[in-house]
């Protein structure tokens, strides 16, 4: 009888020791676990700045050159001022330039990322982005001299731009461009163009949103596709700035000797005033650094060059380059390029190029089994390239005179809020389903079966989902707070401009 009971008593500890392990192992595994996800955030944080970093050298680095070409094409009319020929084929050097060298930034902020992550890391990223990528690539590479009406900036660009981009697909893409800016883009607000809809359709609902933004009535009112208004027009950019990391540039045809603030900058102190003499009197001085060129201005005839016509590269001062778009406020970067703990130093005050990218990683890979709501390990990051010009008195900002200038010193990283970052989407669909499915919905209803977005709008179909909203809002809408959720104005997505 004792025997058994002993016996009885050993297979309980027993029970209770295997008990114990299985814990303990399950606590271990978790740990590990955890210790993985935080790790790899890291390394996808460091990777994200890092991307942006060098896209952002690459940004100050091609304006450098072209701001050298201008000066270049100065000195060569110098000499001889009938030489159009030159001045063209210099232009269009720096039309490659301003296309093309941001497309190498994109290629540089890829191997940095890559250099960043593990090589579990860059199994896993995913092809979704680089397809987006090579399907781009080639609209511009069949498309010829003209993709969508778009004309080529110079006589064989598109077909350069699409085989830089094709290949960077094929290299493997793990960085997206945060604010790529489409040569068309909807110039307007419209409640399919807003993320935050979507995001308030998803499982579960927040129907709050609906009060928040003060689209209640929608929820009543919609019958079918055919309730939405039109989508905003598409409006055509610029082509002569990359569509990924565009640096903000124009190519015009003036006289040098018309510079000035003109209807440009509009609300600018200094409007009217004629800048030339500051410009000539800086080339002058040698404050540019260009090895040779400014001298060489002196001994020329300036008046013919200043009065006669040839094609310049400018800042586009009318768009990205309008000085009041930033709200620098404080800082936490030491003391560049702000004054500690004071506003921002007037020559560092200028909106313009900047690069915001985003790195993810599926998390999934990490916790085999567990089901994330948040599947994606997400980092975004933008920087900026810095720089400023010195004349007689004081620092300026780089675009002081509307001609590109080699200016640009540095890049840092900026906060992501007042970078020019137009897609918060971690899902590469997004442009996707704005640009091609949205129209077709619009116009007969149809959604495309594959696109998260489409599957979010078929469940916004199902009249009984709305329902269901309307019922929640009756009964709980008075528990909704105002402060709460961050996207969700009207005018949540802004605008690519
Ligand atoms: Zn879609």
């Amino acid at each position: 009888m004792t025997c058994s009971a002993q016996r009885a008593r050993s297979g309980q500890a027993i029970i209770l020791l295997m008990a114990v392990m299985v814990i303990g192992l399950l606590v271990v595994m978790w740990n590990v676990d955890l210790h993985r996800i935080v790790s790899t955030k890291v390394r996808v944080g460091n990777a994200g700045d890092a991307s942006a970093q060098s896209a952002a050298r690459w940004q100050g680095i091609t304006m450098n050159m072209v701001g050298e070409l201008n000066l270049v094409q100065a000195a060569l009319l110098l000499e001889d001022p009938d030489d159009y020929g030159s001045a063209y084929e210099i232009a269009e050097l720096r039309s490659r330039l301003t296309l093309l060298g941001p497309l190498m930034g994109f290629f540089d902020a890829q191997s940095v990322a890559f250099l960043n992550l593990s090589a579990n890391d860059r199994q896993h990223i995913g092809s979704g982005y680089a397809n987006t990528l090579r399907d781009r690539a080639n609209q511009f590479i069949r498309g010829g001299g003209f993709y969508y009406g778009i004309p080529e900036p110079y006589r064989g660009a598109w077909l350069e731009y699409g085989v830089l981009l094709k290949e960077l697909a094929d290299v493997g893409v793990v960085v997206q461009c945060g604010n790529t800016r489409r040569y068309y883009f909807y110039n307007g607000y419209h409640i399919l163009l807003d993320p935050g809809f979507y995001d308030a359709l998803g499982y579960p609902p927040d129907w709050c949103w609906f009060e928040r933004t003060g689209n209640t009535e929608l929820l009543n009112d919609y019958q079918d596709a055919s309730s939405w208004p039109n989508l905003p027009d598409l409006q055509r950019r610029s082509s002569v700035n990359s569509e990924y990391f565009g640096v903000g540039l124009r190519q015009v045809y003036t006289a040098l000797g018309s510079i000035e603030d003109g209807e440009d900058n509009e609300g600018d102190d200094d409007s009217g005033e004629d800048r030339t003499e500051e410009l000539w009197n800086l080339l002058e001085e040698d404050a540019v650094d260009v090895k040779g060129v400014s001298s060489l201005l002196l001994e020329f005839n300036q008046e013919y060059m200043m009065s006669n016509r040839y094609p310049w590269h400018f800042y586009d001062t009318g768009g990205d380059w309008s000085g009041d778009f930033y709200k620098w406020v404080t800082s936490d970067s030491g003391d560049f390029p702000f004054r500690d703990g004071e506003t921002v130093l007037p020559e560092f005050n200028y909106s313009g190029a900047d690069a915001s990218t985003t790195v993810s990683i599926p998390a999934t890979s990490y916790t085999p089994g567990i089901h994330m709501q948040a599947n994606r390990i997400v980092w975004h990051a933008s920087a900026k390239p810095f720089g400023y010009l010195e004349t007689e008195e004081e620092r300026v900002v780089p675009h002081y005179f509307d001609l590109v200038l080699p200016a640009f010193h540095q890049a840092r990283l900026i906060p992501n809020g007042i970078s020019s970052r137009t897609n918060y989407e971690d899902d590469e669909g997004w442009e996707e389903h704005i640009y091609e499915h949205l129209p077709e919905y619009i116009e007969n209803g149809t959604l495309q079966g594959d696109c998260s977005y489409c599957r979010d709008l078929m469940l916004w179909n199902n009249s009984a989902f709305r329902r269901a909203g309307r019922d929640w809002l009756r009964k709980y809408g008075d528990s909704c707070d105002e402060s709460v959720g961050g996207s969700g104005q009207p005018g949540g997505y802004r605008d690519p401009r």
